[in-house]
């Protein structure tokens, strides 16, 4: 996840220098609308492709492991928090022994 939010970041600030240069190049509705495109474009088309991926690629960790009913779990970033490490369907950082069941009226 982290990554995703890293790129979308380095996208952006590539895409604004752009944008400011282009304005002097463009009429001021065309280059409005140029914006919008470049913004969908180079940054945010990307970013939702990249989480569909990420989600993709975790579903079965974030839906039918150990680790997905565990109040230590973080779904956002398939991420043990008391362990620090990332568990997937063969490696469970702390082999079952912390197991703490979430409280799911919270959620
Ligand atoms: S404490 Fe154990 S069961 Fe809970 S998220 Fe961490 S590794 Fe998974």
């Amino acid at each position: 996840m982290g990554d995703i939010v890293f790129w979308t970041l380095i996208r952006l600030a590539v895409s604004i220098p752009l944008v400011w240069v282009l304005k002097g190049y463009l009429d001021y509705s065309i280059w409005w609308i140029t914006v919008v495109f470049v913004l969908y474009g180079i940054v945010i088309h990307p970013a939702i492709l990249s989480y569909k991926r990420f989600e993709e690629k975790n579903k079965s960790i974030l839906e039918s492991s150990l680790c997905s009913s565990c109040k230590h779990f973080d779904k956002s970033a398939v991420l043990c928090i008391k362990y620090d490490k990332h568990p997937t369907l063969d490696y469970i950082p702390c082999e079952g022994l912390d197991w703490e069941p979430k409280n799911f009226e919270s959620e």
